[in-house]
């Protein structure tokens, strides 16, 4: 029996790296999963290899027209959706100064509206299934503040925030929402020559002196998926190797 058997999922963002990570778990759980990208090419490849349990839509969650598009088809395809995973984003490093409005709208428009069209455009589906878990991928960057990404913290500081007001207007249709914190994760996000450059003196604040594998987080993404999180919501889970602990 797999942990997620009967559960529907969408996964933004799901062509590679973490989200790609999670939706094989939750195949590997028993869970059918839709996942979508703005990365066809690279989405069509994850889900094939992840067999018939696994289909890609091509998405962009910052679209309300695309979102309802993907519910109707995820609908169609597996049934009511049951985990919602909020993780498509992206990341812009940038002095503030020269922080252009247009990148910040990018970052926030992606980021957190993304997140919010999630919520709002499983809601209906969620109801159909009676009971469901909403699973937003903030960051230690919505804990804390850091230099060179502001657009990135405002957008991580925000999913924080909208979680814990869904968690509480939702918690009595039976739908839980919790975000997820991670620190430095191996995915094509990070593995960029600005952050290999400061790659050294960034472990050397993890207590754990290392990055973590995606497979780490999508743990912790299973268990919040499945019932044996059935008392955890509006809470935030710090995936860090103690980063931000000190
Ligand atoms: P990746 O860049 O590997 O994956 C993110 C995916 O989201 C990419 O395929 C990206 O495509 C896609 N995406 C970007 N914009 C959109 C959009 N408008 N609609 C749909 N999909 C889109 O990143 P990670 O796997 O590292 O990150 C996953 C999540 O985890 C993100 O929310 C990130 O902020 C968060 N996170 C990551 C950490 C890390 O250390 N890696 C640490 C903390 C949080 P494209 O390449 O075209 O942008």
């Amino acid at each position: 029996m797999g942990r997620l058997d009967g559960k529907v999922a969408l996964i933004t963002g799901g062509a590679r790296g973490m989200g790609a990570s999670h939706a094989k778990a939750f195949v590997a759980e028993g869970a059918k999963v839709v996942i979508t990208d703005v990365l066809t090419e690279e989405g069509e490849k994850t889900a094939q290899a992840l067999g018939d349990h696994c289909v890609f839509f091509k998405h962009d969650v910052t679209s309300e027209e695309e979102w309802k598009d993907i519910v109707h088809k995820t609908e169609e395809h597996f049934g009511p959706i049951s985990v919602l995973v909020n993780n498509a984003g992206i990341v812009i490093q940038e002095p503030l100064e020269s922080l252009s409005l247009e990148n910040y709208r990018k970052v926030i428009d992606i980021n957190q509206v993304g997140v919010f069209l999630g919520m709002k455009s499983v809601l209906p589906s969620m109801k159909k299934a009676d009971k469901g878990s909403i699973i937003n991928i903030s960051s230690i960057s919505g804990m804390v503040g850091q230099a060179m990404t502001l657009a990135y913290n405002a957008s991580k500081f925000a999913v924080r925030g909208m979680t814990k007001s869904a968690a509480v207007e939702l918690g009595p249709l039976g739908i839980r929402v919790n975000s997820i914190h991670p620190g430095i994760i191996k995915t094509p996000m990070t593995q960029t020559p600005e952050l290999e450059a400061v790659l050294e003196q960034m472990l050397a604040t993890i207590p754990l002196g290392r990055q973590a594998e995606p497979e780490e987080v999508s743990a912790l993404c299973v268990f919040l998926a499945s019932d044996e999180s059935s008392y955890s919501s509006g809470s935030e889970f710090i995936i860090d190797g103690g980063m931000i602990a000190g």
